[in-house]
């Protein structure tokens, strides 16, 4: 067994940790201020091929395997967790659901865009369907050769920056998860209106919108994937993205450890510096041990997709430990840090606001518990509902 990166992923996680220290930590206090996502620095990212890391290279990509992906986005969360979020929604959600199911002239009309630093967006939460999206009430009807819409999606991470769109609807109303269906819809669609930035407590450089769809058409050939088969694809592109936020929750976990740390070994209190108490001390202990924890469970869910394996159940434990330890660790990095933390001008406070997000966006952390719940109840014989 080899718990080392290879040489490359090294290399890589060099220039990621270097991208994130010079170009993304410099204006993540901005962007968390301005609530808008750093739109210069994504397209340095681009520049870099960051925002096509996983995409095969003939399709402007840089072929990067998942552990490799992993790695820039763990960087970028150590610096701002908008930035990774944004980037994961990006790619494991918009732009590996493309290279999934489109066809071959989807992929070349689509993906070297999206390489190229234009965004995409992933439409599937409803008002009336979150943790359940397998009834959806948006419509999609087919008349005169092309698809005509109706509904509404709420929660749209890049809603308002995304030049491409994957719209899930139903196209079977009435069927459930066999009757909906994935689209690509761009920007200018008529038919698609973008609503204002939802107001967060965190990730607020996390262009995040309503959609309101309403009308068409869209031509019949940009449907993506089999009709009725959109089901199917939502769910892989949620594993991918369960593992890409476990590898956010990662990097903002150590954040907000290293914020932590300098503010413990430069503030004094009862005559030295507060890493001298106990009690500190025991909450560095637990987070470095945590995050530890979910560095392993990040790189075997990793490698796993990389090997071609099943990795949905690891990527759910992966997703659902990560989310936690980052808010446990924002949460006692924050009480180290004293009135000092609840001070908007230090970092932390931005971490532990940012961090709570981590334990919803993706699936809740209850779901997550549950599909973990579900494949060990299986391997018992018992067969569970959410
Ligand atoms: C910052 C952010 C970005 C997002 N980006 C996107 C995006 O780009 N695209 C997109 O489509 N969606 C996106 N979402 C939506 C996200 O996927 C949903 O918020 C999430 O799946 C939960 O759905 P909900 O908010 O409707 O909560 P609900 O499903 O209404 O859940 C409410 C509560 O009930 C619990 N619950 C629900 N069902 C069960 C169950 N069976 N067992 C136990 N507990 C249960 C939940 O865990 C939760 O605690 C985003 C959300 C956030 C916060």
């Amino acid at each position: 067994m080899d718990f080392n990166l290879s040489e490359e992923q090294q290399m890589f996680r060099d220039l990621f940790r270097d991208f994130a220290e010079k170009e993304v930590a410099p204006v993540a206090e901005h962007t968390d201020h301005t609530e808008a996502p750093p739109a210069a620095v994504l397209q340095k990212a681009a520049a870099q091929g960051f925002l096509g890391a996983p995409f095969p290279e003939a399709l402007g990509g840089a072929a990067m395997d998942q552990l490799t992906y992993c790695l820039l986005l763990e960087a970028l969360a150590q610096q701002c967790a908008s930035t990774a979020v944004t980037v994961a929604v990006h790619t494991s959600l918009a732009g590996l659901t493309l290279l999934e199911a489109g066809t071959a002239a989807q992929k070349e009309a689509y993906l070297p865009r999206l390489a190229g630093g234009e965004l995409g967006a992933f439409a599937l939460t409803e008002p009336d369907a979150g943790s359940d999206t397998s009834v959806l009430q948006t419509r999609a009807v087919l008349a005169n050769g092309g698809w005509h819409f109706d509904g509404v999606k709420s929660w749209v991470s890049n809603g308002g920056t995304a030049g491409l769109y994957l719209v899930f609807a139903a196209t079977e109303p009435g069927k459930g998860p066999a009757g909906l269906s994935a689209f690509i819809v761009e920007k200018s669609a008529p038919y698609l209106v973008v609503g204002h930035r939802e107001p967060t407590l965190g990730l607020r450089g996390l262009d995040v919108r309503t959609l309101y769809l309403e009308g068409g058409p869209l031509p019949e050939g940009e449907l993506l994937g089999p009709l009725n088969g959109g089901w199917a694809l939502a769910q892989r592109a949620q594993d991918r993205f369960k593992l890409a936020l476990a590898a956010v929750s990662l990097g903002v976990a150590e954040n907000a450890l290293a914020l932590g740390v300098r503010f413990a070994v430069e503030r004094k209190q009862f005559g030295t510096a507060i890493a001298q108490k106990g009690a500190i001390q025991t909450y560095l202990a637990d987070c470095a041990t945590e995050i530890e924890s979910v560095r392993h469970l990040v790189h075997h869910a990793a490698w796993l997709a990389d090997q071609g394996q099943p990795y949905a159940r690891a990527a759910a434990m992966a997703k659902y430990l990560g989310a936690r330890v980052a808010k446990d660790t924002a949460n006692k990095m924050l009480q180290v840090h004293g009135g000092y933390g609840f001070s908007d001008e230090y970092a932390i406070s931005r971490v532990y606001r940012d961090s709570r997000a981590l334990k919803i966006v993706g699936g809740t952390d209850e779901v997550q518990r549950f599909l973990v719940a579900q494949a060990v109840l299986q391997e018992a014989g018992v067969a569970i509902q959410p």
